[in-house]
Formats: structure tokens, C-alpha cells, sequence
């Protein structure tokens, strides 16, 4: 990508480096950085303000095998694909296409039907499991909300890499879509957790025996993320 220099000149960093790579200018940092953004699959270098091209080309050069290494550490890409077999809320699904007919994405007895060209397969499938998600997240949650006379105002489903849920104070949360993938359970689990710090806002003792009381199993199903929940991420 091509960078204007504060003398007005552009320079060419993945040429002069001869792979990709973003680059961001920021008046605020105090020093050159190097990240892998996960989902781009590229590398970000940060310049700070004043910085010479030689010396952040220097850099990147010292962090070749560093990037290389991290970018091949990446998890593999998942897609849904015809004739997967799919966990969607702890029941599974065979993943059938049937380009005749129509409706997007939907369950029927057990398969998960999804119509259209081969190109959408994937895209239909997670727009699916984002409203199936909905649906039944706002459903537990609220039940087990009820179970210790709290509320919950809405949920709302994230597409983040970094985590499976968060509570805010007004009594919303958000889930990560891809947790309807995960044994009911699993799903159970996270709920509870989540419900937990519409009382507790932290990760205190009473948080968890309040955990425990709406999900006297809650530790496998905390395991099984700490386990598998990378498989999950998986899933683009
Ligand atoms: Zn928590």
C-alpha cells in the first residue's frame, strides 16, 4: 500500500518490502508497531509521527521471521459446505443444498437447507445461525434472568474474535454467533455467565456461586470452551 509522506511524496511500502502489508499513520503512537490483524491476514505496522521510511522499513525487515511465524500460527478458515454435519443449538444438522428452491437457510427435520448458487452457501448459513442465535439467547437468557429476579432488556449477536459474551449495565447483552455451534451445554454455560453479571459486575466469588446456582455444571461447560472454542473461531 502506498503511504504520503509528510514531505508529500507517496512511498510504495509492499513494494519496497515485497509482500503486503497495511501500514496506519498515527499522530498518537510513540513508537513503531507491528501486529497481525487475524482477520485480514496481514500484517499492520503503525508509524508514528515522526518516523523515517528507512528506519520503518528496518523494522519490518527485523520482524520478517516473527510475521511469517505468526501468520502461519493463524487457525485455518472454516466454511460451511454442503454436506457438513452441524451442532446448532446442541442438535445436528446436515448441511443440504438444494439450488431449486428457495428461502435462504432453514431446518427441516434434520437437515439445514440452504438454497441458492454454491458461491452463498456459506454466507446463508451464518445469516441463519445469526437469527436462530438471536432467538434463542434472548429466550435463556431471559429465563435464567428470571431465576434470579433480574431482567434482560435485549441480546444482540457480535461477530467478535476475541470473545464469547459481555453484559452491559442496561441490562444488554451481546453473544458471539458462532456459540450456537457448541453443545447445549456449552451454550447453557455461557448464558448463565452472562446473566450472573447483570448482578455481579466482575468475577467475584458471589459471581460464581451465582453461576453455579443457575448452572450446577458450569465448569465443563467452561472447559469445553477453554478446549475447543478455538474450533469454533474457526468459521469465518
Ligand atoms: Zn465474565
Amino acid at each position: 500500500m502506498k503511504i504520503t509522506l509528510l514531505t508529500g511524496k507517496t512511498f510504495d511500502y509492499e513494494a519496497a518490502l515485497g509482500f503486503p502489508i497495511k501500514v496506519v499513520k498515527s499522530p498518537l503512537a510513540k513508537k513503531l508497531t507491528l501486529r497481525i490483524d487475524e482477520k485480514s491476514r496481514l500484517p499492520v505496522l503503525t508509524l508514528p509521527r515522526y518516523c523515517s521510511t528507512r528506519k520503518a522499513l528496518n523494522f519490518v525487515e527485523n520482524h520478517r521471521g516473527w510475521i511469517s511465524e505468526t501468520l502461519n500460527r493463524l487457525p485455518e478458515i472454516r466454511y460451511f459446505k454442503d454436506g457438513d454435519i452441524l451442532s446448532v443449538m446442541g442438535w445436528p444438522y446436515t448441511v443440504s443444498r438444494q439450488p431449486g428452491r428457495r428461502g435462504g437457510a432453514f431446518l427441516e427435520g434434520n437437515f439445514l437447507i440452504v438454497t441458492g448458487s454454491k458461491e452463498f452457501t456459506h454466507r446463508r448459513i451464518c445469516d441463519f445461525l445469526k437469527i436462530k442465535a438471536k432467538e434463542e439467547l434472548l429466550r435463556l437468557s431471559r429465563q435464567y434472568a428470571a431465576q434470579i429476579n433480574s431482567t434482560v432488556h435485549n441480546v444482540c449477536i457480535k461477530d467478535t474474535k476475541s470473545r464469547w459474551g459481555s453484559c452491559s449495565t442496561k441490562h444488554n447483552i451481546n453473544y458471539n454467533w458462532r456459540i450456537i455451534l457448541a453443545p447445549e451445554f456449552v451454550i447453557r454455560y455461557l448464558v448463565c455467565h452472562e446473566v450472573s453479571h447483570l448482578v455481579h459486575q466482575n468475577h467475584s466469588k458471589e459471581f460464581w456461586n451465582c453461576v453455579a446456582a443457575l448452572c450446577p455444571d458450569y465448569q465443563s461447560g467452561r472447559n469445553w470452551l477453554k478446549a475447543h472454542g478455538k474450533e469454533l473461531y474457526q468459521y469465518a
